[in-house]
């Protein structure tokens, strides 16, 4: 019997739509003038940095830490400041006098992710790619050569199997010989009406869209799988970003939601190709915006092709295999 597909792509996320895209693409402005060119889709990217507010001296230490250790990590590559506040109001006048300074790195930006991820979609199919919404991927079962996987009574076969399904990457994984660690780490957002642009670029702590709304959040909760909100900490988020920008104290929420990231055990992603079954792969990591020009090129090109490639291997999931130490 012949194969259905080349490839079989299991999970329509970020991840999975920007593999399936494989587009070339080697930075953010080439892969977002793509995405606008070929779907028509602008997915708002804005490229001018991003800063991380401290309000005391542990958070400015810790901040200071961290952003040496990224340093140190891209041998001088990574550039920032730490800003006190007098020099963090000049940039940001609306800033509390409060807020003990931030960081700044010109490398950080910001897009929509719903406009990003309804652009790869399009880009996907447009591209020739099935896309079945609403199946899931009880079982993949494998021969030389084949992978067959069954999902919402459908069995479809290929000769590539992807699994770019989140979190259930570490069951699935499994059935394929591979060990992908994976945990979920939930994190609650905030949305508020719509307000004047002030905000020149990202932070950590709240973002605005370019229509106006104000996304604020950065809460990291260990609670296994449960996604939902919680008075106490929309309360916390919400009086941590009036502190912040005083302005708001008087801004109605329109929305609060909440959602699991998708955590390996070191926070790097992991790009695995298995062993056992030749022809599989998982693709897993948390940060699936800031990665999708990587996942639709050299991630996707490394898939696509019949060589290793020597800086993906350094993401294999060995790395979490304790008889390699
Ligand atoms: C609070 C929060 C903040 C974030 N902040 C950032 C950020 O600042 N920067 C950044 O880059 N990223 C950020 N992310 C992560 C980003 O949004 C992506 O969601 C993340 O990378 C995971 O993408 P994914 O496609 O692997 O998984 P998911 O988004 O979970 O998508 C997996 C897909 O697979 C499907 N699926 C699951 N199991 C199966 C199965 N068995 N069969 C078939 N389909 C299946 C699911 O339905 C889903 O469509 C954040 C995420 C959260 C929750």
């Amino acid at each position: 019997m012949s194969n259905d597909f080349d490839t079989i792509i299991v999970g329509g996320g970020l991840v999975g739509a920007a593999l399936a895209c494989g587009i070339a693409a080697k930075s953010w402005p080439v892969f977002a003038r793509g995405l606008r060119e070929t779907t028509g889709i602008d997915i708002g990217l804005q490229q001018n940095g991003g800063y991380d507010f401290c309000l005391t001296a542990d958070e400015w230490d810790a901040r200071s830490e961290e952003m040496r250790l990224v340093r140190r990590h891209t041998r001088g590559e990574f550039e920032y400041e730490m800003l006190d506040n007098a020099d963090l109001r000049a940039r940001i006048p609306q800033v509390s006098p409060e807020v003990l300074g931030a960081s700044y790195s010109r490398h950080d930006g910001h897009v929509n992710p719903l406009l990003l991820l309804h652009a790869l979609h399009r880009r996907m199919q447009a591209l020739g790619c099935r896309y079945y919404p609403n199946r899931r991927v009880a079982a993949i079962s494998h021969e030389p050569g084949v992978f067959s996987v069954s999902a919402g009574g459908d069995r479809l076969r290929a000769a590539r199997v992807v699994l770019s399904a989140g979190l259930d990457n570490q069951r699935l994984a499994h059935e394929l010989g591979m060990h992908v660690p994976v945990a979920p780490l939930r994190g609650q957002l905030l949305i508020t009406e719509r307000v004047e642009n002030f905000l020149p670029c990202a932070t950590l702590q709240l973002r605005q869209t370019r229509e106006g709304s104000l996304q604020i959040g950065d809460s990291h909760e260990d609670v296994g799988l449960d996604e939902s909100t919680t008075l106490e900490v929309i309360t916390r988020l919400a009086a941590r970003a009036v502190r912040i920008f005083p302005q708001l104290s008087g801004l109605r929420l329109q929305r609060a939601w909440a959602a699991l990231r998708v955590m390996t055990p070191d926070g790097i992603p992991i790009y695995h190709a298995s062993e056992q079954c030749p022809g599989a792969f998982a693709v897993s990591c948390h940060s699936g915006v800031t990665l999708a020009p990587l996942h639709a090129g050299a991630v996707a090109d490394w898939i696509s092709g019949d060589q290793p490639h020597p800086l993906i291997a350094e993401f294999s999931a060995q790395r979490f295999d304790i008889s390699n130490t």
